[in-house]
């Protein structure tokens, strides 16, 4: 299966016509239906004006991949679509460049400016990077870490419902890493502050970068040591013990937290 590869410098270029665009307007994403099934058009199937520039951040194969935020007549076969719900029945190639794509577009937006000194930035000529022209400093696209942990207690898991979750969705604790802090030290610290419990032989599972906003998720498994579960009341609203077969309403599988989950149902379950 092709996968995508990112180019090491994003620049802006013109689209040629069989260039795949990724076309955002927030966090939705221009999609070409054909019979029923849906992929990111090729710059031909779009009107653009003559003069847009595109950014030109990889490709799938033997097609580059641009992308940018413009305005773009809709039509009967053009339709923009939340991307959470594109990433769930798009191809892991067209899922991974959209992934890129969003969190570059971001990063354009937010890096406009010269955080030392306020002057207007440009794109570096050699990396992915926007410079100031004025004093030098240079700003890379912004990964934000995030850790998301399944806690188990004997065969059952610890499943949280945020107050932003749809009604019913439970998934795992989860939080953004603080400055100075490690993964493990965040990992402890967002369950305690979360749900009052304390945890231990953390970890890893894997990591997904994740484009709403710019997040990197690091995925951890950990056992429940001691303490009664008291959710913050902030975040989570609510959060308890399942039993591995009988679970909640659960994140889609395209998340690192169903994943995660899926992994841990898999070794608590008895064998069959
Ligand atoms: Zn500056």
């Amino acid at each position: 299966m092709q996968q995508f590869e990112m180019l090491e410098h994003a620049h802006f270029c013109p689209a040629a016509d069989n260039d795949i665009v990724l076309i955002f307007s927030g966090r939705k994403i221009l999609v070409y239906r054909e019979n029923d099934k849906f992929r990111f058009p090729h710059a031909k199937e779009v009107a653009f004006q003559t003069d847009s520039k595109l950014l030109k951040f990889g490709h799938i194969g033997e097609y580059n991949c641009l992308t940018g935020e413009i305005g773009i007549q809709q039509n009967n076969s053009l339709e923009s679509l939340d991307l959470r719900e594109v990433m769930q029945f798009t191809s892991p190639a067209e899922a991974a460049s959209a992934n890129r794509a969003r969190q570059l577009l971001y990063w354009l937006r937010e890096h406009q400016f010269c955080g030392v000194c306020g002057n207007k930035t440009e794109q570096s000529d050699h990396e992915t990077a926007k410079v100031c022209p004025e004093c030098g400093e240079v700003s890379f696209p912004r990964v934000s870490p995030a850790v998301i942990t399944a806690i188990t207690k004997g065969d059952q898991m610890l499943l949280a419902h945020n107050r932003k979750f749809k009604k019913g969705l439970y998934s795992l604790v989860a939080g953004f890493v603080e400055a100075g802090e490690s993964l493990e030290q965040a990992v402890a610290r967002e369950i305690k502050e979360e749900v009052g419990v304390e945890v231990k032989n953390i970890k890893y599972f894997g990591s997904q970068g994740w484009p709403f906003p710019h997040s990197l998720m690091v995925g951890f498994t950990a056992e429940y040591a001691d303490g009664e579960i008291t959710p913050d009341g902030k975040e989570i609203v609510e959060a308890q013990w399942f039993d591995v077969d009988k679970l909640p309403y659960l994140p889609s599988s395209t998340s690192i937290s169903r994943k995660i989950i899926d992994s841990v149902i898999e070794k608590l379950s008895p064998a069959e």
